[in-house]
């Protein structure tokens, strides 16, 4: 019988449930159970792919190419699994699976209702996702916070998942937020208080309390959580803030969430087996040497935007002992003058070229490149990283002065990147991107193939423009090369042949990388930064 944790949140949104869901998961899956996890998010739109970083954070890509929220990173990370898009659902795509049914007559006479088919719906999917993955234990984490009003479905059909499967199959863990008054320094549970409140006015009673905190919370609040939350004192666990995000399992298991999680689901208790999880952590810990990298980007200011990169350089950095620093560069501070890239560039080791779409800021980006190469700094460039590193060598190496993607300037008299035909016909936006893990052959005696050590591998992608072949014969006469491309021919990888480090990916190397497993090319890249 599968047993199904869901993980609710209350007080605020951004709580890290994500973790939380990720190192429950952890526990579980140390004590030999199979795990899988979901992530609901109850917006309206269908997926993440059309929403803007700055709002939502990263666009995680699956390898069967989902456009899903980032929590589906964490999850991956954590729980070292490949998850597919439908381990992401929405509002939107719920809503449009009902009515799609109602339009082709499969609910024909009855009215369609939130209650029961909207639910159904939603039990449906879930125990559909427990059929297909086979899971022990299969974790659902339910967006936002409890009392929104678009969440409400989902919590409904979370509550008489409960009631069909019995308690001892499906258990709630509610996260809550305990902050701590600057001025008296006492902490609150008020708000906590509220949100169980909210729970059990929908039918829910958690059996397990995450609060969460910036520093560890004390036998007073522990009490105070237990009474308003009707829980027994050893079903409260306090996460608190802690650096690297990988050590919260440790925290919780130290509070012995770990026995409970086993209690309340009915499984055998078997001490979880972390260890090398904890040296990766301590690997992190005990790095030594610090290597200065500039992130390049334009959503700099919400450090989400690029959760998957970050994440990537943390465990490329514990492989080979080295601390990354990361120092941001907003494009659009460039562009206004407010940041010199002189500076930047003689005081980084190296520099990140981060992901994006769109005009603006780019000015700033290619100034950076410029700035960056003549010093013959290591630059890894993610794919409109590398795009912009092309535009930029087009520029000021092979003499195009307005060399461009049609992205940027769509009447460029050098199209040095240029739509795929695939994208030219197209007119829905949503989820017609070249997306998901594909295939790239790696061509012998390259430096990306001293990365893989292999002839043929695969990353994800999410891009709609790609290098113009008609322009590849000008570059590799000034020295650039091609080191990968997919069957079709696209090009997939280029670097500068003679350079230390100099490299191009279209794809996002950053989406397979775990803490155990880093990625070849993050790693390759940081032990570029500390050869300088
Ligand atoms: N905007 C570029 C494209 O669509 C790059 C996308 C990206 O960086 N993910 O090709």
């Amino acid at each position: 019988m599968t047993k199904y944790v869901f993980v609710t949140g209350g007080v605020l949104s951004g709580l890290g449930k994500g973790i939380t869901t990720a190192s429950i998961g952890l526990l579980l899956k140390g004590m030999g159970n199979s795990v899988t996890a979901v992530k609901i998010d109850p917006y309206v739109n269908v997926d993440a792919g059309t929403m803007n970083p700055y709002m939502h954070g990263e666009v995680f890509v699956t390898e069967d190419g989902g456009e899903t929220d980032l929590d589906l990173g964490h999850y991956e990370r954590f729980l070292d699994v490949d998850l597919s898009k439908d381990h992401n659902m929405t509002t939107g795509k719920v809503y449009l699976r009902v009515i799609t049914k109602e339009r082709r007559g499969e609910y024909l006479g009855q009215t369609v209702q939130i209650i029961p088919h909207v639910t159904d719906e939603i039990k449906a999917e879930i125990a559909e996702i427990a059929k297909r993955t086979s899971a022990d234990v299969v974790l659902v984490e339910i967006g936002g916070t409890v009392g929104d009003i678009e969440g409400l479905p989902f919590l409904e059909a979370a509550r008489q998942m409960r009631l069909e499967e019995g308690p001892a199959n499906v258990v709630f863990v509610h996260v809550v937020l305990v902050p701590r008054l600057s001025t008296t320094g006492e902490l609150k549970t008020k708000p906590a208080q509220h949100s169980f409140q909210e729970l059990r006015r929908i039918g829910i009673q958690p059996d397990i309390i995450v609060a969460r905190s910036e520093k560890p919370i004390g036998p007073e609040a522990r009490r105070k959580l237990a009474l308003f939350g009707n829980v027994r004192i050893d079903e409260i666990v306090n996460s608190y803030d802690v650096d690297p995000v990988y050590d919260v399992p440790r925290v919780l298991m130290e509070q012995g969430l770990d026995r409970v999680l086993a209690r309340k689901l009915g499984l055998e208790y078997r001490s979880p087996d972390l260890g090398e999880w904890l040296e990766f952590v301590e690997r992190y810990r005990s790095a030594s040497k610090t290597v200065k990298i500039a992130m390049v980007g334009k959503y700099t200011s919400l450090r989400d935007s690029y959760l998957s990169i970050i994440e990537a350089l943390k465990h490329a950095g514990a492989h080979l002992g080295l601390r990354p620093e990361l120092v941001w560069v907003e494009s659009t501070d460039v562009e206004l003058g407010k940041l010199d890239v002189e500076s930047v560039a003689d005081s980084a080791d190296g520099a990140v070229i981060l992901p994006g779409f769109g005009a603006r800021g780019v000015g700033g980006k290619i100034e950076a490149i410029r700035a960056l190469r003549e010093r013959g700094k290591p630059v890894l460039g993610i794919c409109f990283g590398l795009q912009l590193m092309l535009v930029e060598f087009a520029r000021s190496v092979l003499g195009l002065d307005k060399a461009n993607t049609t992205e940027v300037d769509p009447n460029t008299p050098h199209p040095v990147v240029d739509l795929l035909e695939e994208q030219k016909l197209l007119e829905v936006k949503g989820g017609s991107m070249r997306l998901g893990a594909l295939p790239i052959r790696i061509v012998r005696g390259t430096l990306a193939h001293r990365i893989y050590g292999t002839d043929l591998v695969y990353e994800r992608h999410r891009h709609r423009y790609h290098v113009n072949p008609r322009y590849l014969d000008k570059f590799e006469a000034s020295g650039y090369r091609v080191s990968g491309a997919s069957p079709e021919g696209y090009v997939e990888i280029m670097e500068l042949v003679g350079h230390r480090f100099y490299y191009g990916t279209q794809a996002h190397p950053e989406f397979k990388s775990r803490p155990l497993r880093p990625s070849p090319v993050f790693v390759e890249f940081l032990r570029s930064l500390a050869r300088s």
